[in-house]
């Protein structure tokens, strides 16, 4: 594997205002200098700002908002048919077929562990090295004691010779299903879904997409590219409001393990049996989140209404943006997979020498106001896999982004190289940051204990 030091040329101009309007693009942010900048938000691939069209709507149907599923009173009805209609949204944006079903769940990972428990009895599960953890440790940690079985495979050093590799694995022995992310959360890379669908189809498996990271940057069909399931989070897709979906083939829906028992899952309970529902009622045990569904259909509705190939012309020019600028940072890595991938998504990730990922990531935002992503990012062994032990650095842009945002993150990466950080930092409990933090908080309640959290992200680990 490589990790390269090659930028793309630009070859759009970078656009300088955003593509769709976002909540709290204009909050400021203070720096430990004592000014205030507009926060510079480089973080979308790990969760993105609500579109301004899904906060709108939040507040819309809010006065409506009752039971879902368990009121006859008008306003649950109401609710009701909110909920479903948003179902069959977030179906249509995916290009579900007619049979085809979609589950609400709260995100990729929930999505990702309800398949797991429906894959047949003594299925096999093909799964490449290179996946975020969400795709890998259902695989392996929630199969365990089940029958099921799941094959990692490494991933090779070019798309082509990984495409030979599953291949060649395929035919080896038989599989149920092919699981892979549609757009690495680290490098944006993908393999091509129609070569995976094809040699997966040849070998009579299914497939499905990790779509976190490709759906909000890219748009999909399950009909078009023959892929079996899809998987996808609304925090990523800018609709921060805790649901997400899986939408696919019904038969393993409805035979598979009911992934929440309890009411609303179930036809008729006795003490001495259950009687389940079909998908996607089965999967969705408890109350249902209806204002999430709603916000998550909005933000399909309004991404899949901006004209064809718009959203990948604006995160394509700034990716090119970024990733050209990084080429003048002394030291600076850009990761990549597979050297002869094609067309990645906005995130883009990189090392600058061997300056610790986390101290420039707490410098960029104690000193530029910038938001981005250090650290491993929840895909061991692919950071593994590219020859990075301690972590790295990822700038990820999305609908709001803007070719000021990309700049201000070079000219402060090129600031840290040339001078080092002003302020002096430190790490508490594993986490880089600023001694003496005096920022001030936002004025809202709660924020007190915004230490405490991340020292608790960074807590002892407890093996499995
Ligand atoms: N898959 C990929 C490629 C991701 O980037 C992420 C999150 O970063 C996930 C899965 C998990 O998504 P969630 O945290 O919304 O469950």
């Amino acid at each position: 594997m490589s990790v390269a030091t090659t930028a793309t040329c630009a070859t759009t101009e970078a656009p300088d205002r955003a593509l769709l309007p976002v909540v709290g693009a204009d909050t400021r942010v203070p720096l430990v200098d004592g000014r205030s900048v507009a926060y510079a938000n480089l973080d979308y691939a790990a969760s993105a700002p609500a579109l301004e069209a899904v906060a709108a709507r939040v507040v819309e149907v809010l006065p409506l908002y009752a039971s879902v599923h368990r009121g006859a009173g008008y306003l649950s009805q109401v609710s009701t048919a909110l909920y479903e209609s948003s179902r069959a949204t977030v179906a249509r944006f995916v290009g579900a077929r007619p049979d085809d079903v979609a589950v609400i769940t709260r995100n990729t990972t929930d999505a990702l562990n309800l398949l797991a428990g429906c894959v047949p009895d003594g299925g096999r599960v093909l799964v490449l090295d290179v996946e975020h953890h969400a795709n890998l440790l259902p695989w392996v940690s929630a199969f365990r004691d089940t029958g099921r079985t799941a094959t990692i495979l490494p991933a090779a050093p070019t798309v082509a010779a990984t495409l030979v590799a599953l291949r060649d694995e395929l035919a080896r022995r038989p599989y149920a299903l092919v699981t892979l992310t549609g757009a690495s959360n680290v490098t944006g890379e993908a393999l091509p879904l129609t070569s995976v669908v094809a040699l997966a189809q040849e070998a009579g498996a299914r497939v499905a997409v990790d779509g976190a990271q490709l759906l909000p940057h890219r748009a999909f069909s399950l009909a078009e590219s023959g892929v079996d399931y899809v998987a996808f989070s609304g925090h990523k897709t800018y609709a921060p409001f805790g649901a997400g979906a899986l939408v696919g083939r019904r038969d393993w829906l409805d035979a598979g393990t009911p992934y929440l028992a309890g009411g609303g899952a179930v036809r008729d309970v006795r003490t001495d049996r259950t009687l389940w529902q079909p998908a996607p009622a089965r999967h969705e045990g408890g109350s249902p989140n209806v204002l999430g569904a709603v916000a998550l259909a909005q933000a399909c509705d309004t991404l899949q209404a901006l004209p064809a190939g718009a959203l990948a012309a604006h995160e394509e020019a700034l990716r090119d943006r970024l990733v050209t600028g990084l080429a003048t940072v002394p030291g600076a890595r850009v990761l990549r997979l597979w050297s002869d991938s094609t067309d990645p998504v906005g995130v883009v990730s990189f090392t600058v020498g061997d300056h610790d990922s986390g101290l420039v990531a707490a410098y960029l935002s104690a000193e530029h106001g910038i938001g981005v992503r250090d650290g491993r990012f929840c895909a061991h062994p692919l950071l593994a896999r590219v020859g990075v032990d301690g972590g790295a650095l990822r700038a990820s842009v999305g609908v709001g982004s803007t070719a000021e945002t990309v700049d201000r993150l070079v000219a402060g990466l090129l600031a840290f190289v040339a001078d080092g950080p002003r302020a002096r930092y430190e790490v508490v409990d594993g986490c880089w940051t600023v001694a003496g933090d005096t920022r001030p908080r936002p004025a809202v309640s709660g924020i007190d204990a915004i230490a405490a959290t991340a020292a608790a992200a960074c807590g002892p680990a407890v093996e499995d």
